[in-house]
């Protein structure tokens, strides 16, 4: 928008990262992105501004060069902090952001709303609070069931043909919605759940990307902390924290993904000298993933990101992770819990 203010110093990396190519774009993502949805505060028991602000900065200073957020998080609060760490860090030039649009909310109340006229209200609010004149990738946050996929996929591509958004995304797409779309628009990047834990997109949506040369952003990453190797059996959570709702942070299942991390933790170590964390994110982007979404708020989370680039999980390794989670979780439950409603309807 504006001149760049002067940028704030950012030191040189010991590790570098990995980066990977949007194709069909000219833009380049570094392989670990930063998640800024629980910097917004909502659902995860509140924001800090200031230290958001050095994690951002900091996700920087570790080579990440995306920042993926969504009005929705915070209700404006992601994309505001997100705005100011990057404008007044200087840092605007040297960062894509990626951010979403169709999900509306009454109070804390969210549904489903893709329409044009929904669109195009949403990006001139996004640009405003992220502090800047474009949108690198610009992505469909939830299908809109009560509109058309094609009403959708037009307005983006108007979008993407005026300048405003550098790459069109879609997000928690099936195979046959992101079909429809690119009928109508150039599909550039998918976002879709994808962790140790939560496989689904395995079947057809991840396949279907590699063959169509679709961009993937893998997010829930560590699986909301699971697979971070913090969590005890008697981690709790405050507020509207999600995981106090979250079906694999519930008795009896939490125990079973608990003794997941830790065998998962022992491979970690045994065979490769790292940790869970490392492996979980190592395992993703070695599945075909092209950036795993990382969510931190504080710049100390951010620390494991040297240690995933650089090495690969071989055949064995694989399979032997592929046994763990066999043995380990009998009764698995996917992200379907964090799916918003088609349209809010008031209690009567
Ligand atoms: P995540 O990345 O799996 O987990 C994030 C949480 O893990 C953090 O908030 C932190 O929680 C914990 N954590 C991170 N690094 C850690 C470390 N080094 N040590 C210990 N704990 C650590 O989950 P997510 O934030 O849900 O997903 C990542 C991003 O994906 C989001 O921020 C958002 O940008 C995107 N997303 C998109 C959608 C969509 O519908 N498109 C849905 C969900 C997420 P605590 O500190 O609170 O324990």
């Amino acid at each position: 928008m504006d001149g760049e203010a002067k940028a704030v110093e950012v030191r040189p990396r010991e590790t570098a990262m990995e980066c990977a190519e949007i194709p069909g774009t000219s833009l380049q993502v570094s392989r670990v992105t930063i998640g800024t949805w629980a910097i917004g505060g909502w659902m995860w028991g509140g924001t800090d501004e200031a230290e958001s602000i050095k994690t951002i900065r900091g996700a920087i200073e570790h080579g990440v060069t995306v920042v993926d957020t969504a009005p929705v998080y915070g209700f404006g609060r992601s994309e505001e902090i997100v705005g100011k760490a990057l404008a007044e860090g200087g840092l605007r030039s040297r960062v894509l952001i990626a951010t979403k649009a169709g999900l509306e909310w009454q109070g804390e109340r969210v549904f489903r709303d893709a329409t044009r006229a929904r669109i195009f209200w949403e990006v001139k609010q996004s640009l405003r609070r992220l502090r800047t004149d474009y949108i690198d990738i610009y992505q469909v946050h939830w299908p809109d069931p009560l509109v058309t996929i094609e009403e959708t996929a037009e307005a983006m591509r108007e979008l993407f043909e005026q300048g405003t958004i550098r790459a069109i995304g879609v997000s928690n797409f099936s195979t046959e919605q992101m079909e429809r779309f690119r009928r109508i628009a150039p599909l550039h990047v998918l976002q879709s759940p994808y962790n140790l834990f939560e496989r689904g997109i395995e079947s057809d949506v991840l396949p279907y990307c590699l063959e169509n040369n679709i961009a993937t952003f893998g997010y829930g990453a560590l699986c909301r902390g699971l697979l971070s190797g913090r969590m005890r059996p008697d981690s709790k959570f405050d507020g509207d924290d999600l995981r106090r709702k979250d079906p694999k942070f519930q008795t009896p299942r939490f125990a079973q993904y608990l003794t997941a991390v830790e065998r998962l933790d022992q491979v970690a170590q045994q065979r490769f000298g790292k940790r869970v964390i490392h492996l979980a994110i190592r395992w993703m982007l070695d599945q075909g993933i092209t950036t795993a979404l990382w969510g931190a708020r504080n710049p100390a989370q951010l620390l494991p990101v040297d240690d995933v680039s650089g090495w690969q999980l071989d055949t064995s390794a694989k399979a032997e992770i592929d046994r763990i989670l066999r043995e380990t979780i009998t009764d698995p439950i996917g992200p379907e819990f964090m799916a918003p409603p088609a349209r809010y309807v008031a209690p009567k």
